[in-house]
């Protein structure tokens, strides 16, 4: 027997629909391209998003047809993914900090038809847009005022493409499993590969995110994403904030320590969110002008592992609780939150840090399991370690084009390519990926366990731990690191430092002292590059 409950299915942009008539005065804050701040409500915003709803279906922008948007976090940009989500059409983000080959083959591999492009990579979109046949029009998020000169096919400003319709339209119904967005893995390994996801994953997903034990968002908050959207489904706070009906600060180009910090001040932010990198620049400026965080809440820190480092200094000397999450853009992304349940309240200290380093706990809809190699499930005691697997209404079920099969396992769990532990009270820790784990005698070291402590040491800017040839243990680990500038600690200085905090057997061999780390474009350590580089080091 079925229930008897009314058909209303979770499509995306219903999510802005209530923004507006239950929270329509609350702002949207952006720091613009062109410069200045830039205000709008969340009724204005939608009146906007109509408007472009109906420009694009008058283009004969069809439901499933890719819209690529290459741009930074600004009212503009979100107004383009309710637009496009609202003919039924799929907003496609481009990561601007990718190879330009890597940009056109991934607007190939999906077709995109147009592309919503911000002033700062007009120039780079110039160089794709003859290498991707499909590309009919380009759109400018910008007004006529500041259109530049180019070349590119059939362009217009934002604000001039929105003014020819009247605002009398009505977004499109449809099936909720309708697909919504895309984004392209980094393609670490081998190709990147597109990860679709539905109108009914991002609502669900949004839903799962704003709860108290996971993003933690409010009516009252002011929220202010600096991951950009391009990155991992923009941490899903495109929908879950207006869900919410806070305010959104956007940053804009802005990513640097002063800007992000001058925002977060002028703009009373309560929590933030983005990748360690982007936290490690902030707080280096404010430590250089002796700033404060008044309003600042919690600080939402994943991509990454977050070093201890940035835990201890945002807590203990800005009073900013600091919640460490974890996920992947085939998670739409997010897996866990470390928040404290009752199991773990009122720790202090060191053993609140303890707990606050693991990646955290699932909510309701991510179901997480560890197995060893051969897919039986390992147990959840805090130590024993394994590949995760996840499943859950807004993880990914199949690449584009079914690509990287082989991920999908036959139980119809996902394997994240993580390793991990889990706890007792399923918390979760990320020991290392699984292509990274040092595999010492048989033994497994993770990498990012030492990584974290050796950013600790006062010295250091950056660390990076791989596995290097050895001729008895097969591999053992070597701690790549670049100093501060000026600052002079020595191979044994690092030891030292390390000696006590992790087991013997797991010390580096060697340290390696280097100018600078290679990054990938969502700013994680490129190991492969490191790997090619010190893979045959010779260890003392
Ligand atoms: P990209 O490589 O484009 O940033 P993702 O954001 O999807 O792609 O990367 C997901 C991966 O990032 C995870 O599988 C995991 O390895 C790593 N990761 C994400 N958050 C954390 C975290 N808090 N700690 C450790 N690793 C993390």
């Amino acid at each position: 027997m079925l229930g008897l409950m009314q058909e209303w299915p979770l499509l995306a942009h219903t999510i802005l629909d209530h923004a507006a008539r239950m929270h329509g005065k609350r702002e949207v804050v952006s720091r613009s391209v062109e410069g200045p701040i830039h205000r709008i409500t969340y009724a204005d915003l939608r009146t906007r998003s109509l408007k472009l709803s109906e420009r694009l279906s008058a283009d004969g922008v069809k439901p499933g047809d890719r819209v690529a948007t290459m741009a930074w976090n600004t009212w503009r940009h979100l107004e383009s993914w309710y637009g496009i989500l609202g003919v039924g059409a799929i907003y496609h983000t481009l990561n601007p900090r990718l190879f330009p080959e890597q940009i056109a083959w991934i607007m190939n591999d999906a077709e995109d038809r147009m592309l919503f492009v911000d002033l700062t990579f007009v120039k780079l979109a110039e160089a794709l847009a003859p290498k991707v046949p499909s590309l009919e029009r380009v759109v400018i998020l910008t007004d006529d005022a500041h259109m530049p000169e180019t070349s590119l096919p059939g362009a217009i400003s934002y604000e001039n493409y929105i003014a020819e319709a009247d605002g009398d339209f009505e977004w499109l119904r449809f099936d909720e499993n309708t697909a919504a967005g895309m984004c392209y893995t980094s393609g670490t390994t081998g190709d990147p590969k597109g990860v679709l996801y539905s109108h009914r994953s991002n609502t669900l997903h949004a839903m799962m995110a704003l709860q108290p034990d996971m993003m933690n968002i409010g009516a009252a908050d002011r929220f202010m994403p600096v991951v950009p959207l391009f990155h991992a489904n923009g941490w899903t706070t495109a929908f879950a904030v207006p869900m919410a009906g806070a305010t959104m600060v956007m940053p804009g180009a802005g990513m640097d320590g002063k800007s992000v910090y001058e925002m977060l001040t002028n703009e009373r932010v309560t929590i933030t969110a983005a990748v360690p990198t982007v936290w490690l620049m902030l707080l280096q400026y404010m430590e250089e002008n002796d700033c404060k965080l008044p309003d600042l809440n919690h600080v939402i820190i994943g991509g990454a592992a977050c070093p201890e480092a940035v835990i201890r200094k945002f807590q203990n000397n800005y009073g900013v609780e600091v919640i460490h999450a974890w996920g992947m853009t085939e998670m739409s992304p997010l897996g866990t939150l470390c928040s404290m349940k009752p199991e773990y309240a009122g720790l202090e200290g060191d053993d609140k840090i303890a707990i606050q380093k693991k990646q955290g706990h699932a909510p309701y809809s991510v179901e997480m399991k560890i197995t060893d190699d051969d897919d039986n499930e390992l147990p959840w005691d805090g130590s024993t370690f394994g590949r995760l697997k996840v499943r859950g209404p807004a993880v990914s079920g199949a690449y584009y084009k079914n690509r990287g099969a082989d991920q999908f396992g036959r139980d119809g769990w996902f394997d994240t390519g993580d390793v991990a532990h889990i706890d007792e009270h399923g918390y979760m820790q990320i020991t290392d990926r699984s292509k990274d784990v040092i595999k010492s005698g048989g033994e497994w070291i993770s990498s990012i366990d030492i990584e974290n402590l050796a950013v600790g040491h006062p010295d250091v800017a950056e660390a990076a731990v791989i596995g290097v040839n050895h001729p008895k243990w097969s591999e053992r680990p070597l701690l790549i690191i670049v100093l501060k500038a000026g600052r002079t600690a020595t191979k044994e200085d690092m030891l030292a430092f390390l000696e006590g905090k992790i087991a013997k057997w797991w010390m580096p061999d060697d340290v390696v002292f280097t100018d600078e780390i290679p990054h990938t474009a969502t700013g994680k350590i490129k190991k492969t590059v490191l790997r090619d580089t010190f893979g045959d080091y010779k260890l003392p």
